[in-house]
């Protein structure tokens, strides 16, 4: 092959560019983990290169592959949008039958194929720009310096400390096992009329302090785990500039525990933001995280499920929730007499309803999932909606006593928390009551075993002084109290308040 040949045949790299670029973007606007992304990554790279060297071998022409190759991409970035998936069958066409016109025609199109080049030189051009300018957006929003921490932190191969041994000295495991959204068990009888006092009961078998009255200081999953973590009241929970992931991962909770020589050990829940990837023990069950169902619903997948798998999202999310009890389930019968923190994350009952009361699958077909209460009645009905919540409670609950029964024979000795990040997301039906129904979903669940100390919990407690207490109880130190304030997010600063509570 001569040398003008083999340039003609360099593989064309601008498409495998810009699908990079495309995801590097997202990461950089939503500020998850660089782990997250990593897969979305790879196959972003492996796609843009793949696609080029199909239709270079269909066109033997590197320039052609390389425009096929990108307004494929459009295609299937655009799947949603009809306008543009039109244009870029059009583009795509004439681009594929020029080889034909110009055999019949000569010199005429001969001219046109100069061009050529020029749009391969351009649009190189043009992604590394866009690269660029991606690297300029994660310097102007901090995320350069957050990205480098994250990589060394999360990295598989960073070194773990080895849990320290209990021995006599109080020091017990810690497993906390927080099933978001989980509803406050009065408030599941007045507003669904669903009897749940069989889980509180068994709870209490289990020598369960359970708060009939507890609350959550906040109603958003991250603000909670951001407070809990940092030892701070609900009004000190501001907006920081660095995302809530960091403040939750490097919680001051986490740096007394390693003091005390614990090891952390989490299962994720699949959403970035409040995921625990800073743990010694990081357990991802692998289904699409958070960050990669955002890239796939922007591509052509979710059209392609839509209307091939329907059942698709559904299916994943009950894998994440299964999967999750069962690697509880795996840490629970191997822990061990080492100080441990386990922290289990399970993304239920929280909306979407996905299991009936005996495990089966609830049919709820559509790649992209009601993930709040009001999106699910709005889809099913209230009534058909409460039907599903108590299915999927009935199915939870078992599942729970099964895991903290699982615990308490591996280690008599450890202390198990069972509660709700904030309470049910669903309107509140009590007159009077409008958004964001403060009462409704502030109105948690709260159970804590602690053997050997009293005290920890009352019936009115809310989560603010939960690991305070817990570490001045058993390891005689730990910070002081703070204010069990309650604060509601209601999307704005200026609709957000400071909640009195009627209970
Ligand atoms: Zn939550």
């Amino acid at each position: 092959m001569s040398l003008a040949a083999r340039a003609r045949m360099r593989p064309v790299l601008y498409p495998a560019a810009i699908l990079v670029a495309f995801v590097l973007n997202l990461l950089v606007e939503t500020g998850v983990s660089p782990y997250a992304a990593g897969r979305p990554l790879i196959v972003a790279l492996l796609v843009g290169i793949l696609v080029v060297w199909l239709a270079a071998f269909a066109t033997a022409d590197r320039d052609r592959a390389g425009l096929l190759g990108v307004i494929l991409m459009v295609m299937v970035l655009a799947a949603g949008n009809r306008t543009s998936v039109v244009l870029s069958l059009l583009a795509f066409s004439l681009i594929a039958v020029q080889p034909l016109l110009r055999r019949r025609s000569g010199p005429s199109a001969a001219r046109a194929r100069d061009w050529l080049p020029i749009a391969t030189r351009l649009l190189t051009i043009g992604s590394v720009i866009l690269l660029v300018a991606v690297g300029i957006k994660a310097v102007q929003l901090g995320r350069v310096e957050t990205f480098a921490q994250d990589l060394v932190a999360e990295s598989p191969l960073r070194p773990r400390p080895v849990a320290a041994s209990a021995g006599s000295t109080g020091a017990p495991n810690m497993f906390f096992i927080l099933l978001d959204g989980y509803p406050r068990a009065d408030k599941l009888r007045s507003e669904f009329g669903i009897d749940n006092s069989g889980f509180i009961t068994d709870l209490r078998a289990r020598d369960f302090v359970v708060a009939e009255h507890s609350r959550s200081n906040q109603v958003k999953t991250e603000l909670t785990l951001a407070q809990m973590f940092n030892y701070r009241s609900a009004t000190e929970i501001t907006r920081a500039n660095r995302p809530r992931r960091v403040d939750i991962n490097d919680g001051a909770f986490f740096a007394d525990l390693h003091r005390l020589g614990y090891r952390t050990v989490a299962v994720s829940p699949a959403f970035e933001t409040v995921a625990l990837r800073r743990a010694d023990v990081f357990l991802d069950t692998g289904q699409l995280n958070e960050f990669e169902w955002a890239v796939a619903g922007m591509t052509g997948l979710s059209v392609f499920a839509d209307a091939v798998v329907p059942d698709l999202g559904a299916d994943a999310h009950r894998a994440r929730i299964l999967d999750a009890l069962e690697a509880a389930e795996r840490q629970a019968q191997s822990l061990g007499a080492g100080r441990e923190f386990i922290f289990v994350h399970v993304v239920a009952p929280h909306a979407p309803q996905v299991f009936a009361a005996d495990g089966h699958p609830n049919d709820l077909p559509g790649f992209n999932l009601p993930y709040s209460d009001p999106g699910e009645i709005a889809r099913f009905g209230f009534e058909e909606y409460v039907r599903r919540l108590q299915g999927q409670l009935q199915f939870l609950n078992d599942r729970t006593i099964r895991l903290v029964d699982s615990v308490v024979a591996a280690d008599p000795r450890a202390v198990v928390v069972v509660f709700s990040d904030h309470g049910s997301g669903a309107p509140s039906r009590e007159s009077g009551e409008i958004y964001p129904y403060a009462d409704l979903h502030t109105a948690n669940l709260l159970a804590v075993r602690s053997p050997g100390k009293a005290g920890i919990i009352d019936d009115r407690s809310t989560l603010a002084n939960l690991l305070p207490r817990l570490l001045r109880k058993y390891m005689d130190t730990g910070p002081s109290e703070v204010p069990e304030t309650i604060y509601v997010w209601a999307d704005k600063p200026n609709d957000s308040f400071v909640f009195l509570r009627p209970d």
